[in-house]
This record gives structure tokens, sequence and C-alpha cells, in this order.
């Protein structure tokens, strides 16, 4: 039977076209350990036979074998700590064409037609950002012509060409994007991650053994995840299948059992946490006696913007005697750039001095439920403070809670957060019903169409904004110099939560001499309420008397690519200080960038 599918063709501006094409088609991705040997290329060939013979064209994409690429970079690293970008890629590009070749002739020898293709022959024209670059367009016309002659095509994961023929790549992980991408372009019905596990967990279940299995998870909730540590996809690959509506089902290179679907719905629409993360790579800089004023804060972020550093959890003290702190978070991997970032703009900015902990790591929650609900937070908090778990930096957004805890309590942190919204039992509530595909977004907005979002882009990975509020209904409460141990904001939240005030964004962090500052947003008309517990909490824990701003503005823009592009929360910033406006909490998450 024909099928006719809705096809763009994304290199010429997308230009919505109808195209029919005789079959269905479906991208399979294959990870490096499903590549590692020839026995496990013929196996992979297998299941891409398979879908052939049950009548889908099928594109393969493929990472380097096993851990080729890791052994590339320590080849270069031989030889320099600092190798030259451009070659970086010139030379890991290389892992993936090794095994792209191997599975076509795994599959010449099993008597099938199939062809290989690097990025550049597949034209996945990417921006020049070597070791990291994002995908601009996808020419689908050479992939066509050969799909359309009967032939499995097998494409080389995480790589591209820019506009000057220099090949690039996408950043480590960066093959979940190629297949997704593609399976965007081509209009697939289907995109098949292939991998080492069975599915998604609740959680790393190389981590945590009891983590369960989901049958299903929301776009919002797995890029929130990913981003957060979930390294079973790239996060990117997220945005593309968000951005596109792409059905990612993610599954076992080495069994049949079904996988995990990843689409616009959520597994349950009551759960209020759907799964935890722990990121072991983050390292927080704490910079202290920042004078507080509009634009300073203001300096230091666009210099790490510049160097195109991706800060996390940022959080800013409210200030006390024109003075505060600012902490946030940095992949490891960008700590040398940090540190000569940072040393140069404490001068400038007038700072006193700056402090850096390896020794972290950041376990977090994610659900699209406890948008709606109260005492979330609250509850991991709790959880953290019964294993006397001391949290140094706190950051909250809609759909994620985010802790830093020391390194060497990593592992029972993220079991206690895991146990406390046991998770490792299925969702009460019945599943959330598969047949309508519409876009959904927490708090009642609703998401652009795909051809909304088509008409808005030039390149396929950029930045789309779907929505921007304010609500200026809210107040801030900051404690400080709270003696920083186990247990305080379980304590405080608990309050809260027991004098039925809805708290909305929650900021930690350690200052000087372990005192803890901790800033929150509530409804203005519980303004009075709060200050009422907030001092009583203060005077019992030896914390200074509470400091508050009744009228405040809550500033969020929702989309999609909001932290893989770095800078956004640095823009909002920007645009503050210019206007004169000071601002007293950041939070950044996956779908939401919000300012008070
Ligand atoms: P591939 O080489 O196939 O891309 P990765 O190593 O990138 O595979 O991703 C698979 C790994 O992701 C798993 O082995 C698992 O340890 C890890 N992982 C992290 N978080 C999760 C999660 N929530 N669910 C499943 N796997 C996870
Ligand atoms: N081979 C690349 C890496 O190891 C890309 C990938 O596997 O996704 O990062
Ligand atoms: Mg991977």
């Amino acid at each position: 039977m024909m099928k006719c599918q809705f096809i763009f063709n994304l290199e010429l501006s997308y230009t919505p076209q109808f195209l029919c094409h005789p079959m269905s088609l479906i991208v399979q991705k294959f990870g490096g350990t499903s590549v590692a040997d020839t026995e496990k290329m013929k196996s992979a060939a297998r299941k891409a036979i398979r879908a052939t013979l049950a009548g889908h064209q099928v594109v393969m994409v493929v990472s380097a074998m096993g851990k080729t690429t890791d052994h590339l970079i320590a080849l270069a690293n031989e030889l320099t700590p600092n190798p030259s970008s451009r070659e970086m890629d010139m030379l890991m590009s290389t892992g993936e064409q090794v095994s792209i070749s191997l599975l076509a002739i795994a599959l010449h020898s099993l008597g099938y037609e199939a062809v290989s293709m690097t990025g550049a022959q597949m034209g996945i024209r990417t921006d020049s950002s070597h070791t990291r670059a994002r995908i601009q367009s996808i020419s689908t016309e050479r992939l066509r012509q050969a799909l359309d002659s009967g032939k499995i095509v097998i494409a080389a994961g995480f790589q591209g060409i820019d506009e000057n023929f220099e090949i690039t790549t996408l950043g480590r992980g960066g093959s979940d994007t190629t297949a997704v991408a593609l399976a965007a372009a081509l209009g697939a019905d289907e995109c098949e991650i292939y991998t080492d596990v069975d599915g998604v967990y609740t959680t790393d279940p190389r981590v945590l053994p009891e983590a369960r299995k989901v049958a299903r998870i929301s776009y919002d909730e797995m890029l929130e995840l990913a981003s957060l540590g979930a390294g079973v996809m790239h996060s990117r690959s997220i945005e593309f299948a968000k951005k596109f509506g792409v059905k990612v089902h993610v599954r076992s290179s080495f069994s049949d059992t079904v996988g995990t679907l990843i689409t616009a719905e959520p597994e349950s629409l009551s759960a209020e946490v759907c799964g935890a993360a722990i990121a072991k790579n983050d390292v927080r800089v704490s910079v202290f006696d920042v004078p507080d004023k509009p634009g300073v804060a203001m300096r230091l972020f666009s210099k790490l913007a510049e160097a195109k550093i991706a800060t996390d959890m940022i959080v800013q003290n409210i200030g006390i005697d024109g003075k505060t702190d600012i902490s946030f978070t940095i992949p490891a991997s960008d700590l040398k750039n940090t540190k000569a970032v940072v040393e140069e703009a404490v001068g400038e900015i007038g700072a006193e001095s700056f402090e850096i902990d390896e020794d972290v790591v950041k376990v977090s929650a994610v659900g699209l439920g406890m948008a709606e609900q109260s005492g979330v937070a609250q509850k991991m908090f709790q959880a953290l403070a019964e294993r006397n778990i001391n949290i140094q930096m706190i950051s909250t957004s809609d759909i994620k809670i985010s802790t830093l805890v020391p390194l060497d309590v990593a592992q029972e942190a993220l079991r206690s957060v895991h146990e406390a919204f046991q998770l490792q039992l299925p969702p009460k509530a019945a599943p959330a019903p598969s047949k309508e595909a519409k876009p959904t977004a927490p708090g009642g907005r609703t998401a652009l169409s795909r051809e909304e979002i088509l008409s808005k882009i030039v390149g396929m990975e950029d930045i789309i904004i779907d929505q921007i509020t304010l609500d200026q209904n809210q107040s801030r409460i900051t404690l400080d110099d709270i003696p920083d141990h186990p247990g305080i904001a379980a304590r405080l939240f608990d309050r809260i939560a027991q004098a039925g005030i809805l708290v909305d964004m929650i900021v930690q962090s350690v200052g000087h001499e372990r005192l803890a500052s901790i800033s929150f947003t509530v409804p203005r008309s519980d303004l009075e309420k709060t200050l009422e517990v907030a001092r009583n909490f203060a005077k019992e824990s030896g914390a200074a008397e509470p400091g508050f701003n009744e009228a405040i503005a809550k500033l969020s823009v929702f989309g999609t690519g909001l932290r893989s592009h770095t800078g956004l929360a640095y823009r909002m910033f920007k645009t503050m200080s210019d206007g004169g406006i000071n601002v007293n909490i950041i939070s950044t998450s996956e779908m939401c960038v919000e300012i008070s």
C-alpha cells in the first residue's frame, strides 16, 4: 500500500513538500558497545535486515567501535595537552568511518545491498565550532537515492562538514543527535536507539540496580534528565526529537525486548517525579564579596559566555553590606578555561576571592508533575537530611530540583532521592493514553506545532522560544548566615509546607566560613505568614534576621535548546542590567530560564 508522508526539504529553508514514498522508514542507531567487534556488527546488521524484510527502508547510524574515540583522544594527548580542535575532529571522525565501512561489508557478506556514508557525503552541514559543532541542515537527496535504490544506508554518527568542507564533530555522545536529526530530516516513522541497556530507567541502572525501566517518558523529562547527567541519550538529540516530533525508541542491542518510548506524553500524568540523575563531572565555583550592583555579576557571566562555558545552578546570594557571593557549577572539562576567566574577572569586578570545589556531584529529581504539586522539593531535602547528607547548593525550576552534595556520598544521595519518590515502583495512575500525540507543555501552555517551529528556524539546531511569561505577584525571602549542617533546607521547607505555603523558586548556596544562604519565592499574599515562619527558624538556627523583597516579578522564558545554547541566561541577565534592574534569583532548566 502506498503511504503518503509529509516530507520537509530541510536545505531549502524547510519548505514543506508533499512527497509520496512507497515504504515506511526507520532509523536505527547503534552505540559503541553495540558495534564493539565484528560479531556484534553482524548482529546489528541482522536487526537492519529484519526491518528491511518487514518492508521498511533502513538508515543505520553507527558510533565508533567500543572505546575507539577515547583511545584516539588519548593518543593526541600523548603528544600535547592542547591539540588543535580542527585536527581532533579529523582524528575522531575516523572512528565512525571504520565502523560504517565494516558494517557495510558485514551486510554485503550476508547478501544485502548496503552503502556507507560519512557526514559530508550525507550533506550534514554544521557550523564551524570544532568538537562541539551544531547541525544546520541536512540535504537528504543522496540518502533518498540510495534508499530508493533498495540499499540499507549506513551513516557515520557524530560528524558533519562546515561550509569550508572542514570535518566537524558534534560533541561526545553525538551519534544519538545524528540519528534523531536524520530521522527528522527524512520524516522517519521511528528512530530506534540500540544500546547496552534495554531502555531508559528511573536512574542509571549501573549505579542503582533497583532502578525501574520506564515504558515511556516525555521529551521534556528526558531532555532534563539527559542534561542533568543521564548519559543514555545525548541531550541535543532530544531537542531534535521534541522540535520535530520524532518518535524515539531506546532499546537493547542484545535482545528483542521492547524498550522505552520517548514521545510528547509522560508515562504517568500524576507522578511528581519520573527519574533521578547524577552528574559527576560538575565543579562548583564560588566568587566571594562581589559588589552588589546591577551589571557586576553580568560582567562575570558575559566573560564565561564568551568563552562558551556552560554555567549551571547559578546562585547569587542576596547581598549584605553591598556585597554578594555568586556560586555556579561548570562541567569539569571546562575547568581550566573557567579558572583563567574567573581569575581575570575577580580583579576586574572588584570581588574578594574565589573557590573551586571539584569533589561535588549534582543529584537531581525530574518530573513534569512537580510543577503542579507542592512539597516535592521538601521531600527531597528531607530524604537527604535523613542520611545526614549536607546540601551545598540547591536550584529548582518547574520540572527539576537539583542539589549539589559531596562526591563521597554520591550513590547514597541518589539512592535516598530514588527511594523518597518510590521510583522503583510503577506509577500508581494508569499510563497516559498513547494515541493523541498532541504537543503539550506544562502549566497549560500549548507547545508550538511542527509547522510553526519550522517556519521560525533557519538552522536545524536553532534555539526555539515558545513563550515568555511574567508573574508579578511574588515575594522573595532570604535567610542568610545559617550555620551550615545537614538538614537545614529540610527543616525550613517542612515548616513552610506545614503552614500551607506554596514555595516557587528555591536557591541555596554555601558562602564564607560555611554559612549558608537560602532564598525562595512565595505568592505575595503569603509573605507575612512566610516571614513569621522564617523569623522563628532564623532565631532557632542562629541565622541572621530574614531579609525580603515584597514585590518581585518572575520572568520565565520557555523553549527548546535553552541550556545547550550557552548564554541565554546571560542574555537575559544583560538585558535586565542594561535596564538597571537587579536580578535576585536565576534558575535554568531545559525548558525554562527564569529570573526574578
Ligand atoms: P551508547 O554507546 O550505546 O551510546 P551510552 O554509554 O552512551 O551507550 O549510554 C548507555 C548507558 O547510559 C548505560 O550503559 C547506562 O549506564 C547509562 N545511563 C545513565 N542513565 C541512565 C538511565 N536513566 N537509563 C538507562 N541508562 C542510563
Ligand atoms: N564516538 C563518539 C563518542 O564516543 C560519538 C558517540 O559514540 O555517540 O563520543
Ligand atoms: Mg551514547
